[in-house]
């Protein structure tokens, strides 16, 4: 079996939250790790930030092709970048419609098609996309990020059936709601952070958020050889919310 420590990664949406933890998980297995993102961060051993935006197509050409070329080519594709929005279906204009569908969903077609030619050059290709449990639970006040996010979901369905014949793996994951800066900017913004963080923990039967880690630990079993068998799946880490 291939070891996870020979591969080479690029997470989309590194610099922060999810993206952040699965580039951590990730290096500490060994693997290196190019991060693009608006705002990547700095550059560590084995570790090599990029500034791009997945709705740029050029700009995310070029920092997939510094990668490869700095680490030797690209195993594992991890589409992370996402922006949320909030409101029913009629709460946002066109202009926002727009804008959250090219980032969380466009954006993945952009960052696959600049890494495939790479992933089809490794043993071991496969990508990991960030859905949400929005993608499969009603949730209130979330129209067009849960549309956004089951467009994920089925994108992915879709890209796994296209390329499981060159040996290319596709998964999501489907977090609850997890600790990272994003929920924290949420919660910031209401009048009670400290009792919506409560009411968010409870709609979970585990009693609390999820975190970071715990979804980035799914992520590395899913981009691992060891899960070559798995692909076109969803894995919900969501502290029992869509399954109990
Ligand atoms: P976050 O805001 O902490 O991190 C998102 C990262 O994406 C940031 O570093 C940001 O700079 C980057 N990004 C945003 N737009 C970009 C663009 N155009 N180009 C490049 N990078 C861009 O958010 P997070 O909570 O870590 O969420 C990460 C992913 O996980 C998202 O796709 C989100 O929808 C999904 N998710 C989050 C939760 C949650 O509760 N936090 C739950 C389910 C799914």
């Amino acid at each position: 079996m291939t070891s996870f420590s020979t591969l080479v990664a690029v997470v989309t949406g590194g610099g922060s939250g999810i993206g952040a933890a699965i580039t951590a998980a990730f290096r500490a297995r060994g693997a290196r790790v190019g991060v693009l993102d608006l705002h990547p961060g700095d550059p560590a051993d084995g570790l090599l930030p990029v500034t791009a935006d997945v709705t740029d197509r050029g700009s995310l050409e070029a920092a997939t092709a510094a990668v490869a070329e700095a680490f030797g080519g690209i195993d594992i594709l991890v589409n992370s970048a996402g922006i949320g929005a909030v409101g029913p279906v009629e709460g946002n204009d066109d202009a926002e419609w727009h804008r959250v569908l090219d980032v969380n969903v466009v954006g993945i077609a952009r960052a696959t098609t600049a890494a495939l030619p790479y992933l089809r050059r490794s043993r071991h290709g496969a990508i990991v996309n960030l859905s949400s449990i929005a993608a499969n639970a009603g949730l209130v006040q979330r129209a067009l990020y849960s549309a956004s996010k089951g467009a994920v979901h089925s994108l992915t369905l879709a890209m796994a059936a296209d390329l499981v014949g060159e040996g290319i793996r596709v998964n999501c994951l489907a977090p609850g709601t997890v600790d990272t800066p994003w929920v924290q900017r949420l919660l910031a913004r209401t009048g009670d952070p400290e009792a919506e963080r409560a009411r968010l923990a409870a709609r979970q039967p585990t009693g609390r958020l999820v975190t970071a880690d715990e979804v980035a630990a799914a992520a590395a079993y899913l981009a691992s050889p060891e899960a070559g068998a798995t692909t076109g799946m969803s894995l919900a880490v969501d502290g029992g919310m869509s399954g109990l």
